[in-house]
């Protein structure tokens, strides 16, 4: 079964995304039917991950944006905002603060928060959680539709050290931690979750051995509950391939595996004990894909991927199309101000239409357990079908806009 979460076919239905799915698929049908000049349509994504600074202050062993993290490229966030507003008035519903550098670290960041909220947009923000303090300050102007994840990892202050290596010897798992319940009262609408990447030995960054996390399951699912988070989150630790695509690749560690994936699910069955109505612990579809050994069904994808005109990645270096390929030269869709104004984002459009041509996704993305890849295929099943009329099947508006 989906997890709501991950319903992405249901996400675009709603009335609100319709739209601009509906305008996408007549746009490519009437390319395959072989209509000439075709302009794309204007159409924002209707979900971004933003990358606001690469700069960070913990050198995670198991982070997958190594190579990206503290370079020199920065934001200029007069273009920023235009292009934010610009793709709002787009169709754009929700962005991610996440990855590639701390999102807390970026000047001005509160600030930020509430240009996006003025903009009526769902914010998400993904954390390690070293600065409490502005995520106090963003949570009151956070609605319940909106979340916030700490990645933490651990449930000790020992493991959590060792893994995250924070650049400030003041920040432990419990500093980090005693920020909830303040931020919880100041506004509990949001969401805020724990979540937990599980690592075990044989998975690797490359040549760097990790640090095993598999006993701490319990300790961090106990830890999430007494300081008020709202859930906790397991899932298991991704990989970087030689072309920059980011999977899970369990055949490497295959003698190990099926004995790994028992420990994890005892573990994870145990923290699970200690759900209650206002606590929820969850698994990752990754994590049962691991288990069901379905990982590779979800590797099949078409040679088009839609999902670059739905969801597209700005960073600091640029705006790519898709988070399984951030940084990558050959996803790349254009400059980090290329929905800075309307002549800006007719050229995207155009970089946009190259990808959907030439970024073959059945090969590129062959190895990435791509949880859009069902989405993928309804999208192209509806651009093939050829009944006159046929269209995108309006379903229930459930507000949630996160892709
Ligand atoms: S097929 Fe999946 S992994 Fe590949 S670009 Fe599309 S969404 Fe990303």
């Amino acid at each position: 079964m989906t997890h709501a979460i991950h319903d992405f076919t249901a996400k675009l239905r709603q009335p609100s995304v319709a739209p601009n799915l509906e305008a996408y698929v007549r746009w490519q049908k009437k390319r395959r039917a072989g209509e000439e000049g075709l302009e794309p349509p204007e159409i924002a994504p209707t979900s971004i991950n933003l990358d606001l600074t690469t700069a960070c202050n913990y050198r995670c062993d198991h982070c997958i944006d190594w190579d990206i993290l503290n370079t020199k490229h920065r934001l200029i966030e007069k273009d920023l905002r235009a292009s934010i507003a610009l793709m709002a008035e787009r169709g754009l519903k929700s962005v991610i603060l996440i990855g590639g550098g701390e999102p807390t670290l970026y000047p001005g960041f509160s600030d930020f928060v509430g240009f996006l909220k003025d903009l009526e947009l769902q914010v998400a923000v993904v954390t390690n959680g070293s600065r409490g303090d502005r995520l106090l300050e963003i949570t009151p102007r956070l609605d319940e539709r909106d979340w916030i994840r700490l990645s933490l990892d651990s449930g000790s202050n020992e493991l959590f050290a060792a893994m995250h290596k924070p650049t400030s010897g003041k920040v432990t798992l419990d500093s980090i931690c005693e920020w909830i319940p303040r931020m919880k009262e100041a506004n509990p609408k949001p969401k805020v979750g724990f979540s937990f990447i599980i690592v075990w030995q044989g998975a690797s960054r490359e040549e760097n051995a990790l640090h095993e996390n598999i006993h701490e399951i319990v300790p961090a699912a106990e830890r999430a509950r007494e300081y008020r988070f709202d859930y906790i989150s397991f899932k298991p630790v991704l990989e970087r391939q030689e072309d920059g695509a980011e999977v899970m690749d369990p055949t490497k560690t295959a003698a190990e595996t099926a004995a790994v994936v028992k420990r994890v699910r005892e573990e994870v069955d145990r923290a699970k004990e200690l759900g209650t109505d206002v606590f929820q612990v969850y698994e990752s579809t990754n994590l049962r894909m691991l288990e069901q050994d379905t990982w590779k069904d979800y590797t099949n994808q078409p040679k088009t991927c839609h999902m670059q005109a739905l969801r597209q990645v700005l960073t600091p270096l640029g705006l790519y199309n898709c988070p399984a390929h951030r940084g990558v030269q050959k996803a790349r869709l254009g400059e980090k101000d290329a929905y800075a104004d309307g002549g800006r984002a007719r050229t995207t459009g155009d970089a946009l239409t190259g990808l959907l041509d030439n970024f073959d996704a059945s090969h590129e993305c062959r190895e990435v357990t791509c949880l859009y890849n069902k989405v993928n295929w309804w999208i192209e099943e509806m651009i093939e079908d050829s009944r006159e009329g046929a269209a995108v099947e309006v379903g229930a508006e459930s507000y949630d806009y996160f892709l």
